[in-house]
């Protein structure tokens, strides 16, 4: 007989594997995986259960896993114990040694394992956290088999019945050198996250002993590695992540609304991205610009993304041509007729606005959702030109819209609770992760996005060199430094945004566009240059403008002060109720921009270092640097449980 394991929880996946290792009436074993069992999560006894993936290894009975659904993280370990693995191919199996969005590292026996299988090199690369599909991780190694769908269960049974014999228990293997690997993993993690470093040194120090002792040794590292901030923030973002999915903030009272076509003003690069993601998620678009020629053009770029997909082998050429018949482009307003909601995402002029918003409802009626994409102008006062107020709301889509997953739900004053319970309905329905705020300059994401941009930008006119600059902001968590980003936004939108003013902040901009006309990466020309075919590098010529000084100061002091910039910054949000819950602040610094999930976002920071040492942190930045380092009362009064 032979044994099926599938869909259990750890304890009676214990027992039941234990029992099938007792009962000589079985001959082998199935481990049906990526059907829930080890979805993801470690139990809290990681040395229980791997001991009961020891016993699977050394019992003499071949196990075998066979792979349909997500097998990532714990659920691949269990596979990897086991003696042999099937995987179905198709577009739903996706096979991960490590979660890297969990914080954790693997516990149970990967990072021992998978080195003695393939070798430290490739499993060194695995241990990355790559997703693979099925035929993907054949190639790679992580499976013996990649078969059709309905031939797994078929495919693993008879490898029992025929081939067990050459069953592989993993043996020792040779140290190689460590220290290249150790270094281009420094690079690539800034040493903002333990596990990495864990998980190499969890291989390294594996490879010198036998399996039973690298596992003891993989126990260590993993004790450690949950046991640190960055575990916890990472493991609450991802849970916040799947609370604001399931749209927690939703008025209760409201019921779910259904849509079934909307409309898109504007086909530029933000509308045709949305129609893109409304067509994804099977919504009809009409997407609707000044000319047949540019609503056509929107059209394609939406379907070019289509076609990416199905170049990548992820999306069939019957389902994009289907999708791209979803979306009609036009320059006829009365193509609107019958959309359950409309999307501005015109010029960001509100003449304009209120142009489409007049020609629009007087086809579709003032009773539909309408929602404006803006970056900049204000909800409350864009809404006038509605004719109901009460159902206008804003939805800000990130660039570019098919990557990225935030869209931030602006209310304006008259927005009601029956209009924010559409838009949050709307964002769930396209599969992006929604936060909630109320109107203000900027929003929440832009405005406090721009402080860090800012701080840049004022250390370049304290003399602080770029390099120095744009390195400690990448070593703060940031993805890219500061004054590459002020180049991607533009310089004149920068200035655009925040008026005339008196800041550090306006004097470079002054400085830049004034006297030395450049505008940023538009034009190839901004704090970098940007060679034709060539990668950029920063204007020499910065340091004739700012002239360095002669004391440059340490990195510490940089990156403390982009990371505090931004907290303090989001806490004047909540203190002004621009933003009201903790989750949608973390989640929104996190997934709008890159603040370091380490971190765990603006507020998490502050939690993470300690509410005191903060304090006293802001008080000496506020002595230091001025006013914008300023304490919010609100600060003084936070606590955080745990
Ligand atoms: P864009 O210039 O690429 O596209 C604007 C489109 O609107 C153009 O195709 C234009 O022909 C069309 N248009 C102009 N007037 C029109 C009218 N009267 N009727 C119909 N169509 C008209 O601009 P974009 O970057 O897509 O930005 C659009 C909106 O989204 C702006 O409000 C912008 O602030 C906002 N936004 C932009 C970003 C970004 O990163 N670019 C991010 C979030 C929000």
């Amino acid at each position: 007989m032979i044994a099926v394991l599938s869909g259990l929880s750890w304890e009676k996946f214990a027992a039941e594997a234990e029992a099938a290792i007792t009962d000589p009436g079985v001959r082998g074993v199935v481990v049906a995986a990526g059907t829930g069992l080890g979805d993801r999560d470690y139990p809290s006894d990681t040395t229980r259960l791997g001991n009961v993936l020891r016993r699977i290894e050394t019992s003499g009975k071949p196990f075998v896993a066979a792979i349909a659904g997500r097998a990532i993280g714990a659920s691949y370990e269990i596979c990897l114990s086991c003696h042999y693995r099937v995987a179905a191919d198709d577009n739903t199996t996706h096979i991960s040694v490590w979660d890297a969005q969990s914080g954790l590292m693997p516990g149970l026996g990967a990072t021992q394992r998978l080195p003695r299988l393939l070798g430290v090199k490739p499993a060194l690369s695995l241990l990355e956290g790559r997703t693979l599909n099925g035929r993907e991780a054949k190639e790679a190694g992580l499976v013996d088999e990649a078969v059709l769908p309905d031939r797994l269960m078929a495919a693993a049974r008879e490898w029992i019945l025929t081939e067990n014999k050459t069953a592989r228990i993993p043996g020792n293997i040779a140290a190689p050198q460590f220290g290249v690997a150790c270094a281009l993993l420094r690079e690539r993690t800034l040493g903002l996250y333990p596990a990495p470093l864990a998980i190499l040194s969890s291989v390294f120090e594996g490879c010198q002993v036998d399996l039973e002792t690298g596992l003891k040794i993989e126990a260590g590292y993993f004790a450690y590695v949950r046991s640190t901030p960055e575990a916890r923030n990472l493991a609450r973002l991802r849970q916040w992540r799947e609370e604001l999915d399931c749209l927690v903030g939703r008025p209760a009272s409201v019921p779910k609304s259904r849509f079934s076509k909307i409309g898109i003003l504007g086909a530029g690069m933000m509308g045709s991205g949305i129609a893109y993601v409304c067509a994804d998620a099977g919504l009809e678009v009409t997407l609707l610009d000044t000319t047949a020629e540019n609503a056509g053009r929107g059209r394609a770029a939406a379907i070019a993304a289509f076609d990416k997909r199905v170049a990548k082998g992820g999306l069939t050429a019957e389902a994009r041509d289907r999708a791209a018949a979803r979306i009609l482009d036009t320059c006829d307003y009365r193509d609107l007729k019958e959309c359950d909601a409309v999307i501005e995402a015109v010029f960001e002029d509100r003449v304009v606005k209120a142009d489409v918003m007049r020609k629009t409802v007087a086809v579709t009626g003032d009773a539909i959702l309408f929602a404006s994409n803006t970056s900049t102008l204000p909800i409350t006062s864009l809404a006038e030109a509605w004719p109901r107020p009460d159902n206008f709301i804003g939805m800000h889509f990130f660039s570019p819209v098919d990557r990225m997953p935030l869209i931030e739900i602006i209310r304006g004053k008259r927005t009601s609770d029956a209009c924010l319970a559409r838009a949050l309905d709307l964002a769930g329905r396209l599969r992006k992760t929604p936060i909630v705020v109320n109107d203000n300059r900027g929003f929440y994401t832009s405005r406090v996005f721009a402080t860090y941009v800012n701080e840049g930008m004022a250390m370049l006119l304290e003399g602080i060199t770029p390099s120095l600059i744009e390195n400690a902001g990448r070593l703060a968590g940031m993805p890219v430094g500061p004054l590459v980003l002020a180049d991607e936004v533009s310089l004149d939108l920068l200035r655009q945004v925040r008026g005339q003013g008196t800041d550090p902040v306006d004097e470079v901009l002054r400085i830049m566009i004034d006297r030395c006309g450049r505008h940023g990466k538009k034009t190839r020309q901004g704090f970098y240059e940007y060679p034709a075919g060539g990668r950029k590098r920063l204007w020499p010529d910065l340091a004739k403008w700012f002239p360095p000084r002669a004391d440059q100061p340490d990195a510490g002091e940089l990156i403390r002060r982009f990371r505090w910039i931004q907290s303090l910054e989001t806490v004047r949000c909540i203190e002004e109720g621009v933003i009201g819950d903790r989750r949608d602040a973390d989640l929104g610094s996190v997934l709008g921009w890159s603040f370091c999930p380490a971190l765990g976002g603006t507020i998490g920071h502050i939690e993470t270092v300690g509410i005191g040492r903060f304090l006293a942190e802001s008080e000496r930045l506020e002595s230091a640097y001025g006013e914008r380092f300023r304490t919010p009362e609100l600060l003084r009064k936070m606590q955080f449980g745990g």
